[in-house]
């Protein structure tokens, strides 16, 4: 395998733009070393190399031991016996000597790989006490990585040495906090082995503007650090070792779209109305407080989802009422005349942890999550809803709330909002009578109930993204369901239906809001306001402005008579590439 030939890997486009630069892998950690090809001639000398790394770092270890033991005693001392056991294992080794001869690269970008793989395999084992000893993998990773004298430069030498920046970032997987850190003028764009469309992990790339794609299978050992790479997260490609033909041909693809992205920036005044002046409210999704440059200049009419629970990104905790007012007044503020939707904090299950449980929750997307969360810290809850309250003085502002499975919660919910109004009321502290209270659609049980839950809301905001998870029993963010996870499914077109039905104002909130594919089923259903990240938000305008309503409605008509997700999603497909062609060249 000579990587300096192009070689094209193919995963799940997530979020869309185009990164040329040097590829740099990163494990939680670790960084890895750089590659280089190596000749058959060089093979035993860098074994040697290994060997003798592994000898230095078992020394170490014992002297390390022996230290520990002297100063804290043997119970302490015991977690180098782990280290030494996992120096040797056999598991590890073996995969090495396969390896090895088949990449005919140096020894430590190869061990490197090989021990990264591993470690995912063991951060997703059952056993708590075998996870929990990642970290001890990693610490002797590093170890014998650090003890391996450097590498002697050898012919066939195709990578440059990973310091630089920007760059693209190769990982097995990044958690949100990670994504979250990501600086997008240092990370071109991200690729990682595993992950999802609808992970919170895709939802934050698009929020930052990062080109990203998942679910590249073999990617960290396959990939080489330094070696020139395109990101292309319009079809889900990495391109490593691009031909200067591929890289001609990406750059002038990065200009034009850069260039139909200005024209579409251009009509953000525009209301977004069909040709046959049907109007939908196109509304932002939000995830981080220094958003509001990108809402305004997105055009969007107000945010249609304000996701509080990124309050907690990086281990952080709700911050307390009147730092929650503050920063909610500030986000109102600058969006007035629009209206805020501020969703109350929705952690657990694939998201946040609010507080870390003592016990492993068996099935945490059934768990204590969303609404459930809140309900169950009725202290830390009102504080979110009166500070919600407060900002409501300042402005247009709503409130909603995720995970609602039926009307005790949502008369749980309205019965603490009242006391905290009177809490309000009492402190002289002024808010809006009129803030407009709805819930989230995501779960099924709650599109069932929508007709009675409606005479108890002024609004429903669906989430497709978990709509369709639990309506189909598809984990949103397991890769090896990931193809089943299909929100054309008829099961959850009808849901998006019944709620609609209900009568009051529905919005999209979910994903399946900034897919131009689906767009027209979810006009022709009725939806009446849409809500996608700032990024995509002239995109959907634009489309959006070339829909005829009429069609879109007979089109969703003949939807929800079909059979299957393919059917439907061709339906709606069919429809969008005949009315905004463009957008699909
Ligand atoms: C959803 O579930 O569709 C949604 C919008 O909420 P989140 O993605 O934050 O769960
Ligand atoms: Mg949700």
């Amino acid at each position: 395998m000579s990587e300096s030939f192009e070689r094209r890997m193919k995963g799940m486009p997530v979020s869309p733009g185009i990164a040329v630069g040097c590829l740099r892998v990163e494990a939680r950690g670790c960084s890895a070393p750089v590659t280089r090809n190596i000749l058959p001639t060089e093979m035993e000398r860098e074994w040697a190399r290994f060997e003798s790394a592994l000898a230095k770092t078992e020394e170490e270890l014992h002297s390390l031991k022996e230290r520990v033991a002297h100063l804290s005693g043997a119970t302490e001392a015991a977690i180098f016996d782990a280290h030494l056991l996992f120096l040797r294992d056999r598991t590890i080794l073996s995969r090495l000597r396969k390896e090895f001869p088949a990449r005919m690269q140096n020894i430590d970008a190869v061990y490197y790989a090989v021990v990264q793989n591993f470690m995912e395999i063991m951060r997703h084992v059952d056993d708590a006490y075998l996870r929990s000893r990642v970290t001890d993998i990693g610490d002797v990773l590093q170890r014998v990585l650090k003890n391996m004298a450097p590498p002697v430069a050898g012919v066939g030498t195709t990578s440059s040495p990973c310091g630089c920046d920007p760059y693209v970032l190769a990982a097995y997987d990044l958690t949100p906090s990670d994504t979250a850190d990501l600086d997008p003028r240092t990370v071109l764009g991200f690729v990682t082995e595993v992950g999802s469309a609808v992970s919170h992990t895709a939802i934050l790339a698009r929020s930052l503007g990062i080109p990203a794609v998942v679910g590249v299978p073999h990617l960290v050992i396959d990939s080489r650090v330094g070696c020139q790479a395109v990101l292309d997260g319009y079809n889900g490609l990495l391109i490593l070792n691009p031909t200067a033909e591929t890289l001609a041909h990406y750059r002038e693809l990065q200009a034009e779209k850069e260039k139909a992205y200005a024209a579409l920036e251009q009509l953000k005044n525009l209301p977004a109305e069909t040709l046959d002046g049907h109007r939908i409210r196109l509304a932002a999704n939000v995830e981080f407080a220094h958003e509001y440059g990108a809402i305004r200049r997105s055009g969007a009419e107000g945010v249609g989802l304000y996701r509080t629970e990124f309050f907690l990104l990086g281990g952080g905790s709700l911050p307390d009422e009147d730092a929650q007012y503050e920063h909610y007044r500030n986000l109102v503020e600058s969006c007035a005349p629009h209206e805020v939707i501020f969703r109350t904090l929705d952690s657990g299950g694939d998201k946040l942890p609010f507080e870390v449980l003592e016990e492993k929750e068996d099935n945490p997307f059934l768990g204590w999550r969303g609404i459930r969360v809140s309900l169950s810290r009725p202290e830390v809850f009102k504080e979110q809803l009166r500070a919600i309250l407060r900002a409501s003085a300042h402005g247009k502002v709503g409130v909603m709330f995720p995970m609602v499975s039926g009307i005790t919660e949502v008369k749980e919910v309205h019965a603490l909002l009242d006391e905290c109004r009177a809490e309000l009321r009492e402190r002289s502290l002024p808010y809006d009578e009129h803030m407009r209270v709805g819930v989230m659609i995501e779960v099924p049980s709650a599109a069932m109930m929508s007709d009675v839950l409606a005479r108890h809301v002024d609004f429903f905001s669906i989430g497709t993204n978990d709509l369709t998870q639990y309506t189909i029993a598809v984990d949103r963010v397991n890769f090896r369901v990931s193809g089943m996870f299909r929100p054309t499914h008829p099961g959850v077109i009808r849901m998006i239906r019944q709620t609609i039905s209900a009568g009051i104002p529905t919005a999209i909130c979910g994903e399946m809001g900034s897919d131009i594919n689906l767009l027209p089923l979810l006009v022709g259903l009725g939806a009446t306001e849409l809500s996608v990240g700032t990024h995509l938000l002239p995109l959907i305008r634009f489309a959006i402005r070339n829909l005829r309503y009429d069609e879109c409605k007979a089109m969703a008509e003949q939807s929800l008579l079909a059979e299957d997700s393919y059917t439907i999603r061709n339906l709606s497909q069919e429809l969008a590439r005949k009315s905004y062609p463009s957008l699909f060249s």
